[in-house]
């Protein structure tokens, strides 16, 4: 059964949603050991919900839209009475005092929060491996990591915990874990979604967004989350679609979709291989096929992590010790101390303009040649992580954990929408296939997946 299937069947009251709570609390309790995937539930209001959701559906009364649906938010995004830890000591005692702008609208339309999931210190990170509260695991691949930094949200959609997922995504942090577990995740236009409520990383960059097992869940989070919210400026006042109404596409006649040589290069050749059986199979959808070429792929992590550093160091000042919690510096993990320091280095005033200034040049050229690519296409499909994910504790260099992220960083960096679906598996192995699309042509890629997974 799928996620809307769900719902429907718990809105004319053949499954409640009390059930639907319980069910997940069991698979939680029984797995969440193991998996590590939620830092913290909160079972007893989620139970009470769900009684108040089935009364009005006893009584004849209107529901929301994602009436008795159970989520799971990643531990960076402020609910109310929760530990907001964003998985750092820094935060560890820091109890949310109000609902996220998406939190708001999820509880406002009966969805139903169970709790907030673990992820990488402050979403700096591509493993799930720097959370203060250890690692997750990735329920399709045990002993290796998750993906990050949503880890804990992939793993839970993996290890169906939940129905859906809340994440946030700064340079494929909802990504880069869905490929990895086997599961879809959406990063919507930036924009499309409001940042209230959510602990920034690089704001410039961050968009939050769904995970979930079938497209349906993710489609239906989305008619939800995307809106306008005039409380933050970022956000766009557009003309949004239901993006439920492509689910049941089973054909990409008229879509016209490109294949990238720089992102097949730099990505291992059997994970290539996988994600072109998906590609073939949009072919076999309708969709014509092309190929585009991107001449600054090289230039793309060195603009990302520069403006990462930069734009987390200012974010971070106020973990001073004084409002919330502990000074940051005094008991982060390393990773989060080197976005610091050396975003405090380049933030120096003898260094300004010559790297930050470059940077967003930089960006606006990668901005530039990405609109263009997608000019005359409707998407750019590929993989969305070019290698397999490591055992949980191998070392890695910091160079070569960002090397996970040279597909993903683009859709930020360009504000573009970007969804990942299982591809297949390597070694049986997970992985995902990436598809990216203009900005507010994040219906496309919706309609796209929804072929791929129904012709599967
Ligand atoms: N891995 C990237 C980083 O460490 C992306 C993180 C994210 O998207 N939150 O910055």
């Amino acid at each position: 059964m799928n996620v809307i299937e769900k719902l429907n069947s718990i809105k004319t009251g053949e499954i409640t949603a009390k059930e639907n709570v319980e069910s997940f609390i069991k698979v939680i309790d029984e797995n969440n050991e193991e998996i590590n995937a939620f830092l913290e539930l909160n079972k007893e209001n989620a139970l009470k919900q769900a009684k108040a959701i089935d009364e009005k559906i006893a009584n004849g009364k209107k529901v929301g839209s994602l009436a008795g649906l159970v989520f799971g938010v990643k531990a960076n995004i402020n609910v109310e009475d929760l530990i907001v830890s964003a998985a750092s000591k820094t935060l560890e005692n820091y109890i949310g005092s109000y609902n996220a702008s998406v939190v708001e609208k999820i509880i406002a339309e009966d969805g139903i929060i169970i709790g907030l999931l673990n992820m990488d210190e402050f979403a700096a990170g591509s493993s799930t491996e720097t959370s203060y509260f250890g690692p997750t695991q990735n329920p399709a691949a045990i002993g290796r990591i998750p993906g990050g930094s949503s880890g804990g949200s992939a793993a839970a959609i993996a290890a169906k915990m939940c129905d859906i997922s809340i994440g946030s995504d700064t340079g494929g942090s909802i990504r880069n874990p869905a490929s990895h577990c086997g599961v879809i995740g959406f990063k919507p236009t930036y924009g499309a979604v409001s940042r209230q409520g959510l602990l920034d990383l690089s704001m410039s960059l961050d968009q939050i967004g769904p995970l979930a097992n079938d497209v349906s869940g993710i489609a239906l989070a989305l008619n939800t989350i995307v809106d306008y919210d005039e409380t933050e400026c970022t956000t766009l006042n557009w003309d949004k679609p239901d993006f439920t109404s492509v689910i049941e596409d089973n054909s990409l006649e008229n879509m016209k979709i490109a294949i990238c040589k720089e992102f097949i290069d730099v990505t291992d050749d059997e994970i290539n291989k996988t994600v072109n059986k998906a590609i073939n199979k949009l072919v076999d959808g309708g969709a014509e096929l092309v190929e585009v070429s991107f001449d600054y792929i090289d230039l793309c992590l060195p603009t990302y992590y520069l403006i990462n550093y930069v734009e987390f160091f200012s974010a971070t000042r106020k973990y001073d010790g004084r409002d919330y919690g502990y000074r940051i510096e005094e008991v982060c993990g390393d990773e989060v101390l080197r976005r610091i320091k050396i975003g405090s280095h380049i933030a120096q005033a003898e260094f300004s303009g010559k790297y930050y200034k470059q940077a967003l040049k930089a960006r606006s050229v990668i901005r530039n040649e990405i609109n263009s690519m997608l000019e005359n296409v409707d998407l750019i499909v590929g993989p969305t992580v070019p290698k397999l994910p490591h055992k949980i504790g191998e070392k890695l260099t910091p160079m070569e954990m960002y090397a996970y992220d040279i597909l993903t960083v683009i859709a930020n960096l360009a504000g573009i929408p970007a969804g990942s679906i299982k591809a297949g598996e390597v070694d049986n192995i997970p992985v995902g296939l990436q598809l990216q699309a203009k900005p507010l042509d994040d219906l496309k890629i919706i309609k796209a997946m929804s072929v791929l997974q129904n012709t599967q």
